[in-house]
């Protein structure tokens, strides 16, 4: 017979949960089993135990009984162990002082036989038991929270996320690594399925956080470095040379105009590599700050990077008094404190190169999406005419769709906005060219609002749609009409046949990816990818912007593939998941944290070990220390310790022997 401490007096409560327990699991015997064990004062079934009269009957019988330890067995502590650690501390109790076993998700959910099912659920009470009369009282820390949020990576979604934080009166610091914000977004000439004009619609947002008094913008940044947890993050912030003093440049853009190159010469990024731009730059006309950069790597008063002053500076010159120009601009390192972080570094899309095929590269009107975006834009390199790379215009053009996407080779997943943008692109070339556009689709994903309506358009447009995947891209004519053009060869699979379209012009819907430096990102703030390589949510219906670490939240693209109205909700999702934690001002410490015990010999194992970096070394003490708001009480480094030195809140020896032997006996 075990033997419980004379003063232990516990109450056991066994819930039917409706049928979901009762149904398998025979609760009145288990709860005659449990009143003859040791230490129990009284054992009770009853039908809802999360229920208000099941908590007040905790309540009622610590008081009458004097309980001093409660175990109630029902769901998984997911759900209710906050709400019954809160009936037992209204009781009087420590919360701690309870325990709660899972019969349902673990028992009565899981078999088929009810004596079993019983059986078993006798033993993970009597377990419960034994551990419940060594649990020891224990303390919820609180943490204040720093009020102030960095946002990262400029795109719709960071600004959206700025801006609604800054308009609660929160201060954000965002931080883009481009020279402007925007992100994609900015590239865009038309949204679909509106059709309305994305800079109209972006350009307000990027000016307001350009001029909020609560935003404080850093472009052309990064950040290096995060240490912190919860309400208490240091972030470093490299803040790139752009060789002009951001405080004195007007955006002028005098020193452009008077550039030693009188033309303009070297690949122009923002046009995706169409245009050309000059050493000193602005990379579209709205960016965002208005502040030029200079390019080291082609600007003759450089030579790879390194300053010469070998060039006559007639930009100095033109930029005058102003004297924003510093070619001895070094870069800076900032360090800020913030409470709460917000993830929205977006995507980038498929290299389409990887799909040999399609030809893009080898064959020069074979366009990406992207580089098309800028061809229809009117303020793109050719002013929204579409001129083909030999000169011509196009007046066949083939867009295929889903390129390295839902395919095993390259990337499984559906990029979720190709079939959309590719009829958006339809329509805006066909408006542009009066070309003949065939898309060629495995099937068409159109589920927005408005997006079936706007393919039913599309169709009484007059652009063709070809259901199948396209095999390849060639210029090999076989008769006098595919001579001199592209022939598109697909297997038709609606009329049941290979046909050859010879066209103009190619366009393909790369999908979407994570950013190539995603890992990198994931490790700075602590974050998980999925397999996919996007950063990973804390659960994908109930907490789709929360990450595993507390406090730092993801948004947009970043996250996996996704339409702007999807992204601009999720980003006001991520901007109020960090206003709770503000507003509240603390966060509450789960006390199941790791401590290191006096016998620590300072071998450091424990170190790397920690997925959390919550240990660090003593050197004055020549002992492991724990950081108990870092830790998350995964228990790592307790059961690594060669030494035996490192024990955990709620997991100590006692209490987790004494449960293994409540299950094993009879
Ligand atoms: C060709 C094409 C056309 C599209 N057309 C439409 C359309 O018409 N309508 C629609 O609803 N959707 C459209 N989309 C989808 C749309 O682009 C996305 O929904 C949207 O851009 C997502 O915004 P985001 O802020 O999450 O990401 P992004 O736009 O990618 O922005 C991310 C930002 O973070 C910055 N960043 C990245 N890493 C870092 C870092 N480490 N530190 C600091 N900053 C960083 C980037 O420079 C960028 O500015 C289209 C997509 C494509 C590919």
């Amino acid at each position: 017979m075990v033997s419980i401490k004379q003063d232990i007096r516990i109450g056991f409560y066994v819930c039917h949960c409706g049928h979901n327990i009762a149904s398998m699991v025979d609760c009145p015997e288990v709860a005659s089993y449990v009143e003859k064990l040791p230490g129990v004062v009284l054992s009770r079934d009853y039908k809802y135990m999360c229920s208000d009269p099941g908590q007040e009957l905790i309540q009622k019988d610590i008081k009458e009984f004097d309980l001093n330890r409660v175990v109630v067995a029902s769901c998984s502590p997911l759900l209710h162990e906050h709400t019954f650690r809160t009936a037992v501390a209204a009781g009087g109790l420590n919360p701690f002082f309870f325990h709660m076993v899972n019969i349902r998700e673990h028992d009565s959910w899981v078999h088929t036989d009810r004596k079993e099912a019983t059986a078993k659920a006798k033993a993970l009470a009597r377990a419960a038991i034994r551990r419940v009369a060594h649990h020891k009282a224990l303390e919820v820390k609180q943490v204040p929270v720093n009020p102030d949020v960095l946002v990262v990576g400029g795109g719709i979604a960071g600004i959206h996320a700025a801006l609604t934080l800054a308009n609660a009166g929160k201060k954000v610091y965002l931080v883009e690594r481009e020279p402007s914000i925007g992100g994609h977004m900015a590239k865009f000439d038309k949204t679909f399925p509106t059709l309305d004009c994305a800079a109209c619609i972006l350009t307000p947002k990027m000016s307001s956080v350009g001029a909020h008094e609560n935003i404080t913008l850093w472009s052309y940044s990064e950040v290096v470095k995060m240490d912190g947890y919860v309400g208490n993050y240091t972030v470093m912030v490299k803040r790139k040379a752009r060789f002009i003093n951001e405080d004195l440049c007007t955006g002028c853009q005098e020193c452009v105009a008077n550039c030693i190159y009188k033309e303009p010469k070297f690949t122009d990024e923002f046009n995706e590599g169409l245009g050309k731009r000059k050493p000193v730059y602005i990379p579209f006309p709205q960016a965002t700050p208005q502040v030029v950069l200079i390019d080291p790597d082609v600007c003759l008063n450089f030579k790879r990077g390194v300053l010469t002053d070998k060039c006559k500076k007639t930009c100095v010159e033109a930029c005058g008094d102003r004297k924003a120009i510093d070619f001895k601009q070094k870069e800076q390192f900032t360090e800020i404190k913030v409470g709460t972080i917000i993830v929205a570094t977006g995507f980038q899309t498929f290299d389409a190169k990887r799909v040999l095929p399609y030809g893009y590269g080898v064959y020069p009107n074979v366009y990406t999406a992207m580089e098309v975006e800028r061809l229809v834009n009117a303020s793109g390199p050719t002013s929204g005419e579409v001129i083909l790379r030999d000169g011509r215009q196009p007046k066949a053009i083939g867009i295929i769709h889903c390129v390295g996407s839902r395919d095993k080779k390259t990337n499984r997943w559906c990029s979720r906005v190709c079939c959309m943008y590719s009829m958006k692109l339809a329509h805006l070339l066909k408006e542009h060219t009066g070309a003949e556009i065939y898309n060629f689709y495995i099937d068409i994903r159109a589920p927005g609002k408005g997006y079936e309506e706007f393919y039913d358009k599309l169709n009484e447009e007059g652009v063709h749609f070809v259901r199948g995947r396209v095999g390849e891209v060639t210029d090999w004519g076989m008769t006098p009409e595919e001579e001199g053009k592209l022939v598109i060869r697909v297997e038709d699979t609606l009329a049941g046949f290979v046909r050859r379209i010879p066209v103009d012009m190619v366009v393909l819907a790369t999908g979407l990816e994570p950013q190539a430096d995603a890992q990198d990102v994931r490790r700075l703030f602590n974050m998980s990818c999925g397999t996919e390589g996007f950063f990973l949510e804390r659960h994908p219906k109930l907490a789709p912007v929360n990450t595993f670490t507390d406090g730092i939240f993801i948004a947009g693209c970043c996250q996996g593939p996704r339409d702007i109205p999807d992204t601009v909700a999720q980003a006001g999702a991520a901007a109020a998941e960090a206003m709770v934690l503000i507003d509240k001002g603390h966060v509450e410490q789960e006390p199941n944290t790791a401590y290191v015990l006096p016998d620590c010999c300072g071998c450091k194992s424990c170190l790397p070990l920690c997925p959390y970096t919550a240990i660090t070394f003593d050197e004055a003490t020549k002992k492991a220390v724990i950081n108990e708001a870092l830790c998350k009480g995964c228990g790592t480094c307790v059961s690594s310790c060669p030494s035996g030195s490192i024990a955990q809140n709620l997991f100590e020896d006692e209490e987790v022997f004494s449960e293994i032997e409540g299950v094993l006996a009879d």
